[in-house]
């Protein structure tokens, strides 16, 4: 099991990340300042950084240079505003692999995870998602019903990837908001409502089963 490191002083940010990486199987340690990330990283046993920029003691850049200095090697994903792209691509110059700018759907984080580790233990991902007569291949981006192609929009694939990851798992809305749509998006919203609509529209009504007081699933 890989163990993330988090580096973020926003704690709606950081429990965003942590309960988004515990639900997909990963080990979290959640740290608020610099100091904290460096001495945590150097200690070794972790197998990724999560570094906002924006640290209260110091700023990601000095954490980054830190633990590279010390010859730790770890994937380090920077976490930053959308307004300093500039400088975070600096970041990747100065030892930082991958960033994502705030604010960020939690599977948009979740593929540049995957992607770094990847190499570090060859995990084989699946290309194609399978249950309850459906399947999603991830290179094409398109579904299948039966013999039946479905093109999907960049939300419905995503959702229905989400419900693929998850076969047979009870799935809140609030769930499938938060990586759907981002820690940004009003709860009370029924957006999630639609796009289930949408999707039963082109795979078929009974794929997506409702479960009432508690969410959606596919294949239960
Ligand atoms: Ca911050």
């Amino acid at each position: 099991m890989h163990r993330i490191l988090i580096a973020e002083d926003e704690e709606r940010i950081a429990s965003f990340v942590r309960k988004g990486l515990s639900a997909n199987g990963f080990t979290t340690t959640v740290v608020s300042d610099g100091r904290g990330a460096i001495d945590h990283a150097c200690a070794g046993g972790t197998d990724l950084l999560i570094l906002d920029l924006g640290l209260p003691d110091m700023d990601g850049f000095a954490v980054l240079r830190a633990i590279r200095d010390a010859r730790v090697a770890i994937p380090v994903i920077i976490l930053t505003a959308r307004d300093s792209v500039r400088d975070t691509v600096a970041g990747l110059e100065g030892g930082a692999d991958d960033y994502v700018t705030k604010p960020f759907r939690f599977e948009e984080l979740l593929a540049r995870v995957r992607l770094r580790l990847r190499g570090s233990d060859h995990a084989v991902e699946p290309t194609v998602l399978a249950a309850e007569g459906l399947s999603l291949d991830l290179r094409t981006r398109r579904a299948r019903v039966g013999d039946q192609t479905v093109d999907l929009t960049a939300r419905e694939f995503t959702l229905l990837e989400l419900f693929l990851r998850h076969p047979g798992q009870v799935l809140s809305r609030e769930q499938i908001l938060s990586h759907v749509w981002g820690y940004d998006f009003d709860p009370g919203s029924n957006i999630v409502d639609v796009y289930v609509r949408a999707l039963r529209r082109k795979l078929g009504a009974d794929r997506i089963t409702t479960v009432r007081g508690m969410g959606y699933a596919v294949g239960r």
